[in-house]
């Protein structure tokens, strides 16, 4: 059985102490697993990662949290990491309004417009290099999407970690977009993202961990890891009234048609 976790932050404290452990036991259970940056810092690092290890591959972005840190060096920095061979997208990128609760009202605007605008300047360099994009997007499904419509990526790309409604997500499909979701679809009080689950196609659905982040059960609150990917694949059979090997070879397919690099190790 072959699973790809699609989402994660190796490149994290979390792992300090055990990094090489926990990357071979990764290599060990997966087919492969893309890691994410959030920062140039971190987006350098996931590539040297992905350099090193066989099954790691890298997505290079700035987070909208992190938009602090971007200067008019950042997008080419960007650009060189995407020569690298083991970049297959650009993410995590989009706009989070989550953590604009305790700003001015102006700041909050002058924020989002910041974000916007790191945002499509990103887009932009994927379209650029025929690349996927790997969209964060929370509290801002709204600007997410009328964002995407005014600049769309040129390629089919993802929504990770996906919480919003069936109606986006139907919009979101008719312009390309599959979702990954992750241990969260494995939790009892999930119910609006279980039942998006149950509604989509599997041909738009991929797994993630999101590691360190959102342990799935029966690890919950506990730090996760790519291998725990697969009890997120055993909850989406349950919900799907299919078989976990039938989830894990459409999701893996599903992640090698998105990022491309799977098309050379076909
Ligand atoms: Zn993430």
């Amino acid at each position: 059985m072959e699973l790809i976790d699609v989402h994660g932050h190796l490149v994290s404290k979390a792992y300090e102490e055990d990094l090489e452990e926990v990357i071979e036991r990764s290599e060990e259970a997966l087919f492969s697993f893309i890691c994410a940056g959030c920062d140039i810092a971190s987006s350098q690092q996931v590539v040297e990662l992905a350099s090193k290890h066989p099954k790691a591959y890298a997505v290079v972005g700035v987070h909208p949290e992190n938009i602090d840190s971007w200067d008019e060096g950042a997008l080419l920095a960007l650009k060189q990491l995407t020569q690298n061979p083991k970049v297959v997208g650009i993410g995590e990128i989009g706009l989070d309004y989550h953590y604009l609760q305790d700003m001015s009202a102006e700041e909050v605007e002058a924020n989002k417009k910041k974000q916007k605008q790191i945002f499509t300047q990103q887009i932009l360099l994927a379209n650029q290099q025929n690349l996927p994009i790997v969209v964060h997007s929370r509290d801002a499904m709204g600007d997410t999407i009328s964002l995407l419509q005014q600049t769309p990526p040129k390629v089919r790309s993802l929504l990770h970690c996906y919480s919003g409604s069936i109606e986006s997500a139907k919009i979101l499909m008719d312009m390309g977009f599959s979702f990954s979701f992750g241990g969260v679809t494995t939790f009892k009080n999930a119910k609006n993202v279980q039942e998006v689950v149950k509604n989509l196609p599997l041909e738009r659905i991929l797994l993630e961990t999101d590691c360190p982040y959102l342990s799935p059960e029966p690890f919950r609150g506990k730090r996760n890891e790519p291998k725990n990917v697969v009890y997120v694949a055993d909850a989406i059979a349950k919900l799907k009234n299919l078989t976990l090997e039938q989830v894990a070879a459409a999701t893996t397919q599903n992640a090698k048609r998105l990022f491309a690099f799977l098309v050379k190790a076909l």
